[in-house]
């Protein structure tokens, strides 16, 4: 007998989420203002900084290979601390999942961010649900090419904005800004605009829930994080079954039915368009909307409303949900241990960085007064924002003299000096001699300090090897 087969593949079906108002959408609805506030305001902030470096509170500067956070500048010298700012995000979202499910998703991730913004501008053109079910299913007119033009020229004009802004973040905005009203934006600029106005329209506008249920991997892999205590979005069973739709039914013996009227409100608000009756799915975001749906239908019954609500496995097995346990626990203290790290080093690292490079070919010159010679190359960094002015002293070398190449300045104590402007990275050939009446046989660890002259400028030290015969 042949066996049936099913199709891996389910056809799209175009979801049409009601606008449902109540608590947890204005939540939703702070969560857009602050992050999109931020998100489009962030680079035209100015923030003063010292001499010739730039004004942009937030710029990530390319080409100088330079991330300015206002107070924070990171270098290339940083770049470990960007894998640890990845590893403590990763934790953080791992954090919140295992202690509130996919709440990340439902109020902050940029896709349901910019997809809710896309819902609202189609509302506003085409209505609310079934108004806009009617309008796709009705032959082409003059007004329905007109909702749907004007829906799109506007999704197109804020994925311009979103894309705009983004590059904003990668130059100065003013200037990159006027660059762009004027045509005159470098050609990468241009092309960035493109392809993101191109992305936030494809997927807010179209994709949308797809890509929470489809292309998202962190949808995939959350069921590792959550356990019985993780707070999910559920229905309650027990409560609403048997369901009743028919209101001569549930009257006539409301003691024989649940709470649950089966209006369908719940799923007709769902923006992923699950029904969460039918228990947890890994498609449901966790954004609340069948609650204020359920909870709407409810206070117009005057029935409790606490049929569809937040919840953990555990609660509703009628214990108490267990807030600190090993793996919130775990997370909490790697993710404070990683964000302590980041912090303990942007306020104690060196504000100069120094590398020492030891010559090999000859590893030590023998001079002809008896004393011994080795060459360095030393590469300093002036990570400061201020022109500074170095000392540099070798040290656990007894009888040693330095002298930096094409040098003369020295301080008062015959060490050599050199100055380096904000940013600037400086090689420097060294060379470090003993005088005879020191002499000892074989190789000597010693040590490079290079030392400004104020305090801000801090100091660095770098351990190399003195060699002899
Ligand atoms: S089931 Fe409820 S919480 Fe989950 S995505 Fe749908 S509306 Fe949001
Ligand atoms: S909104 Fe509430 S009452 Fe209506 S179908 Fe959903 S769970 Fe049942």
């Amino acid at each position: 007998m042949a066996e049936a087969t099913h199709s891996l593949y389910a056809d799209w079906k175009k979801q049409y989420p009601k606008y449902q108002s109540g608590f947890f959408r204005n939540l939703r609805w702070l969560s857009i203002l602050v992050l999109l506030g931020l998100y489009y305001a962030l680079p035209f902030i100015r923030w003063k900084r010292p001499g010739d470096l730039p004004n942009q509170a937030v710029l990530f500067d390319l080409p100088e290979r330079k991330f300015y956070i206002f107070d924070i500048v990171i270098w290339p010298q940083d770049i470990f601390m960007l894998a640890l700012l990845l590893i403590a995000a990763t934790l953080a979202l791992f954090f919140i999942t295992a202690l509130a499910g996919r709440v990340f998703c439902g109020y902050m991730c940029f896709q349901t961010v910019w997809t809710d913004l896309f819902l609202q501008v189609e509302r506003f053109f085409e209505g609310n649900r079934k108004r806009r079910i009617k309008l796709d299913q009705s032959p082409w007119s003059w007004n329905k090419l007109a909702r749907k033009t004007a829906k799109h020229l506007v999704w197109l004009a804020i994925g311009v904005i979103t894309a705009g802004v983004f590059v904003f973040y990668f130059a100065d905005a003013p200037t990159l800004l006027w660059g762009f009203l004027t045509l005159n934006a470098p050609g990468a600029a241009w092309v960035t605009l493109l392809l993101l106005t191109l992305t936030t329209y494809l997927m807010a506008g179209f994709a949308r829930e797809q890509v929470c249920i489809y292309m998202c991997p962190y949808a995939r892999f959350q069921g590792a994080m959550f356990d019985e205590d993780t707070i999910i979005v559920a229905y309650h069973p027990d409560l609403g079954e048997p369901r009743q739709g028919n209101r001569r039914k549930r009257l006539a013996a409301p003691e024989k039915v649940g709470l649950c009227i089966d209006c369908r409100e719940c799923v007709t608000a769902c923006p992923t368009g699950i029904d969460i009756r039918n228990g947890q799915q890994y498609e449901c975001i966790t954004c609340g909307a069948c609650i204020d749906a359920c909870n709407t239908v409810k206070d117009k019954l005057h029935l409790p409303n606490e049929l569809i609500r937040y919840t953990s496995l555990r609660e509703m097995g009628g214990q108490k949900t267990r807030w600190f346990r090993f793996r919130v626990l775990a997370y909490g203290s790697l993710l404070t241990g990683f964000l302590l790290a980041i912090a303990l080093y942007l306020t104690h690292r060196a504000p100069v960085k120094l590398n020492v490079v030891h010559h090999r070919q000859p590893t030590f010159i023998a001079l002809s007064d008896g004393s011994i010679q080795n060459n360095f190359t030393i590469r300093a960094l002036n990570m400061s924002s201020r022109t500074q002015t170095y000392t540099l002293e070798v040290t656990g070398l007894q009888g040693a003299h330095v002298k930096i190449a094409a040098v003369e300045t020295e301080d008062a104590s015959g060490r050599p000096m050199v100055t380096l402007a904000p940013g600037e990275v400086a090689p420097f050939t060294v060379y470090v001699k003993q005088a005879a009446s020191a002499r000892q046989p074989g190789s000597q660890d010693i040590v490079f300090k290079l030392a400004s002259r104020t305090p801000q400028g801090g100091e660095n030290s770098y351990q190399s090897v003195f060699m002899r015969p």
